[in-house]
């Protein structure tokens, strides 16, 4: 619901960012800048003009949204409380200045936007705040919640509320113990390793969350991210001679059919090419390739590395099986003989 307002005046802008930029010179220097207030009657209420928000404006007066097409530019403070659904004061809700701006005829609030959002780790002060209508801030914090969402998620945190994920500690938990195991050190031995090598090796993590899965696992947050090293480090151990075996087997599948081609090829007293040239021919006068069926990605690529065709290449299988030694090569002859040689 949005929140309502009573009024009780408006004002210029300027006069009252000059009180702000007053009291904040003499807070910044209280020796040498003349003493100001921070309250001012505005619209025949004291009102304090020491918040950040005010603070903000006092540093430009436009919309710092990234939109250009926004632009709007604070012009007016009105001296406001707020009020319930029936216009009663909320209590513990005195008057104050809020900053307006003009779009065309409406009104446009201002707000102090934090440029980091206070969700992501940013600072609650004036390193990190700067004025933008309220239409813009509310369009931002759209994006920053997505973000926040991804950044607890890489933290093992529930996206939308920030807490941690049960299974995520189980899952931790089980690498805790098979990386400690590997390490050759006791869970608690390995989590005091874990702990000191974050703080030994690197600053602050950016962002600051609540540490619910670290706290969960006797861990600081620096400490977990050393577990999460350790884990990526040993997944990619782990994959690599797996994939480099797979390769490594469609490889040697492909050389061995070569091979065997090139053995057909010299027992028929044929070069590899009338070789290749026949079973094409034998495809073609078989009808070798059914209508239905679409070669495989692992035929395409045995076919292209044989210098077949789909058709010839199923012919080749078919009549050419390795095992059991096929009729057309005689039994007796060279199983790797080498074509040069077996040439006539
Ligand atoms: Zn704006």
């Amino acid at each position: 619901m949005a929140t309502r307002y009573e009024r009780a005046g408006v004002a210029p802008l300027m006069p009252v960012l000059d009180a702000v930029r007053a009291y904040l010179a003499h807070q910044r220097d209280p020796l040498h800048a003349p003493e100001a207030p921070a309250q001012i009657h505005v619209a025949g209420q004291l009102v304090w003009i020491s918040g950040l928000r005010l603070q903000t404006l006092a540093t430009a007066t436009v919309c710092q949204c990234s939109n250009r097409a926004c632009a709007v530019m604070a012009t007016h403070v009105a001296v406001e409380r707020q009020v319930d659904g029936h216009g009663m004061p909320l209590t513990g809700h005195g008057y104050h200045l809020n900053v307006y701006g003009l779009r065309g005829e409406v009104e446009v609030l201002f707000t102090h936007d934090h440029t980091l959002a206070r969700s992501l780790g940013g600072a609650n002060d004036l390193t990190n705040t700067t004025p933008m209508c309220l239409a813009c801030n509310a369009t931002k914090s759209r994006h920053e919640h997505v973000l926040l969402g991804q950044r607890r998620r890489a933290e093992g945190l529930d996206p939308q509320t920030g807490m941690v994920a049960e299974g995520q500690v189980v899952e931790y938990r089980h690498r805790m113990v098979q990386l400690a195991a590997q390490h050759g050190l006791a869970v608690d031995a390995y989590r005091d390793w874990l702990n000191a090598e974050g703080a030994a090796g690197q600053s602050d993590l950016p962002w600051v969350h609540p540490d619910g899965l670290g706290q969960r696992l006797g861990l600081t947050r620096n400490g977990l991210q050393v577990l999460q090293q350790q884990h990526n480090r040993h997944q990619r151990v782990q994959v690599k001679p797996a994939v480099v075996a797979q390769q490594a087997m469609v490889a040697c599948r492909i050389d061995a059919l070569s091979d065997h081609l090139q053995a057909c090829a010299a027992v028929q007293g044929l070069t590899p090419d009338a070789f290749r040239a026949q079973l094409e021919a034998d495809a073609v006068a078989h009808g070798a390739l059914d209508p239905d069926w679409t070669p495989s990605n692992k035929h395409r690529e045995q076919a292209k590395r044989l210098a077949l065709s789909d058709a010839a290449l199923v012919e080749f299988r078919a009549h050419y099986p390795r095992r059991p030694t096929p009729g057309p090569m005689p039994t007796s002859a060279p199983r790797h003989a080498s074509p040069r040689r077996a040439r006539p």
